[in-house]
């Protein structure tokens, strides 16, 4: 049975971009049934929360968030789903006052069992309900989990090993997403290399998707370094429409270190398959994630990542102080760095990659741009972001183009944003 009465229905998402794409499906799901999204959790009959655990702080804020909605007047049901289920006590989950918890297993079925669970719940009727919009660039999950066992990361153990969507369940649901107006679609996944459907893998999916009809853009979310980052960069190479960015986790620049932390590859090799991408790609945007302050990182290995981040020109650095995550092996590990000392590296490199990213920017200037519009901002400029993923401020453009590629060229850069006038059709 499934609930009588049309709920309002709010979800939390906490992490990645992978929890960001399940949301997605679940909302999809419930507004099949007639359930309405709306964009505040005071609003909702049912606020699902989709946690993450990949830190204890990302945890914690998930049951806090469960708590606080209990005290809520009425208090909505609330769905705690996500890795927090995997990798939280018992105690704790049942402390939290969820009223149902999903588990990694079920949450395939996450739509159905909600539904189950409210089918005799009342719409509140809550007043003044603000619609959640529709996001813009659409997120396509093509697989789930990891086998890599990094040992920081608890997603092998809360997510479980690579599970890949059929190569042709993702262009059914691409096509949708282009056949409802989607520009620009991008694709993600726990762990995307280890994507395999019998003898397609990442790069055959994805040339398979760049060649649906009505896309405009496709642009792909991290890639484990030392997989499939050079087949990615010929087809980027072949195809415009493939984004110009590559993010490459590199987590340490010192292979000590990355020794330590269970990584497939070294500071050379990665250094090659950048080499190489950037004699593929031309203003190519280069990311990567960081670690600062692993066990046993010295003042050495700190500055062999600093010298690598200083040699590669990279675009957009997230830099994160090591944090203890129960569970895996770095976290009894010996010699852990003090947390001061974990965020003063953090500090020195997320400055040195604020520059970097600035002086990628300002490389565009007078360069032909494109900008697929997602919105226009009070002071008129239309906002969009950049095949090389840098946010951009256009002028002299009507409401109509919202939703469509345009040109422009640069004049301006305000940190890291392109600023400048459309060129005319
Ligand atoms: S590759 Fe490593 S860091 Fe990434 S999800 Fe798998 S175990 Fe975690």
């Amino acid at each position: 049975m499934i609930a009588t009465a049309p709920l309002r229905f709010y979800i939390k998402t906490f992490g990645c971009r992978l929890n960001q794409a399940e949301s997605d499906s679940f909302t999809a799901q419930l507004a099949s049934y007639g359930w309405h999204p709306v964009a505040r959790d005071h609003q909702a009959d049912v606020v699902i929360i989709h946690s993450c655990a990949i830190t204890h702080t990302a945890e914690q804020e998930a049951l806090r968030l469960c708590r606080r909605l209990t005290r809520l007047t009425p208090p909505p049901f609330i769905v705690l789903s996500g890795c927090v289920t995997a990798a939280a006590s018992l105690n704790k989950l049942t402390a939290s006052g969820a009223s149902l918890i999903v588990n990694r297993t079920d949450r395939p079925n996450l739509a159905q069992l909600v539904l189950k669970a409210c089918a005799d719940l009342p719409s509140s009727c809550r007043t003044t309900v603000t619609p959640a919009p529709p996001r813009t660039r659409p997120l396509l999950q093509v697989q789930d989990g990891c086998n890599f066992f990094c040992n920081y990361c608890i997603v092998p153990h809360t997510r479980g090993g690579p599970i890949s969507r059929p190569l042709t369940d993702c262009l059914a649901e691409a096509s949708t997403l282009i056949a409802n107006g989607a520009r620009e679609i991008v694709v993600t996944g726990c762990n995307t290399a280890c994507y395999q459907d019998g003898h397609y893998r990442l790069p055959q999916l994805i040339e398979a998707l760049v060649n649906l009809p009505g896309l405009a853009r496709l642009r792909l979310s991290s890639i484990e370094p030392g997989t499939v980052e050079r087949d990615i960069a010929d087809l980027m190479a072949r195809y415009p429409l493939i984004c110009r960015q590559l993010h490459l986790p590199l987590q340490s620049g010192d292979n000590t270190t990355l020794r330590s932390m269970g990584r497939r590859y070294t500071s050379e090799a990665f250094r090659e398959s950048i080499t190489y991408a950037l004699g593929r790609v031309p203003d190519l945007g280069l990311g990567t994630d960081i670690i600062t302050g692993f066990p046993g990182e010295s003042e050495a290995h700190h500055a062999n990542t600093r010298q690598l981040i200083t040699d590669l020109p990279f675009s957009n650095l997230h830099v994160f102080p090591y944090s203890e995550r129960q569970g895996t092996p770095a976290a009894t590990m010996a010699n852990q760095i003090a947390p001061e000392l974990r965020k003063q590296r953090a500090a020195e490199l997320i400055a040195i990659g604020q520059t970097k990213r600035h002086n990628f920017a300002r490389s565009f200037i007078g360069k032909p741009v494109t900008t697929i519009i997602e919105r226009f901002a009070s002071d008129g400029t239309a906002r969009g972001w950049s095949s090389s993923y840098l946010p951009c401020h256009v002028a002299g453009l009507q409401p109509a183009a919202i939703n469509t590629l345009v040109s422009f060229t640069p004049t301006a850069v305000k940190d890291d944003t392109l600023i400048g006038l459309a060129t005319a059709p």
